[in-house]
């Protein structure tokens, strides 16, 4: 499935998002930022670690695996966000092909890592204002039913979603 769009620059019509059952009902996503929302998004970001590497908390982070990666690691049914693209420079890494961020190490999704990952910082922007990311925003989880699910989700399931943080490895 292409998901490019136009004034992209990153050459993601060439990459294949990971699809997902609930795709279709994600239609307030398609609203993109624009390049500097992007850029101060990033910013903020850096920003947001500091000189000492500062992260986000496990709670956290376990929230932003369900909202790109979905549920399946704890046996559900809830698929990966339709723009979780899956690397082509590095098997078994993903990246988000909706930020503009591209594929590449720094912006790799990872639950688990040894070194700083994307899902770490302690401030992150999601294109789709998903839970768990900076940005998030509930006010279409009606017309949003991926969102929706993720809002109403156990938070005990939550917890026993696997993720490490860099000292804590
Ligand atoms: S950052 Fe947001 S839009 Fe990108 S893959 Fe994760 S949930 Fe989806």
């Amino acid at each position: 499935m292409s998901i490019h769009r136009k004034g992209c620059n990153c050459n993601c019509n060439k990459k294949e998002s990971y699809g997902s059952k609930f795709s279709t009902k994600m239609r307030s996503v398609n609203r993109m930022k624009n390049p500097l929302t992007m850029i101060q998004s990033y910013a903020r970001s850096l920003a947001s670690r500091g000189l000492t590497n500062k992260k986000a908390d496990i709670p956290t982070k376990q929230l932003r695996v369900l909202s790109c990666f979905g549920d399946s690691s704890i046996g559900g049914s809830l698929g990966p966000c339709e723009h979780l693209g899956k690397s082509e420079k590095e098997p078994g890494k993903f990246y988000c092909t909706e930020c503009g961020c591209g594929d590449k190490k720094t912006t790799w999704l990872e639950p688990k890592s040894e070194e700083y990952s994307k899902l770490d910082y302690p401030r992150l922007s999601c294109p789709a204002k998903m839970p768990g990311f900076s940005n998030y925003d509930g006010s279409d989880s009606k017309e949003n039913v991926r969102k929706n699910i993720i809002e109403h989700y156990d938070p005990m399931k939550i917890s026993k979603i696997s993720v490490q943080i860099v000292d804590q490895i």
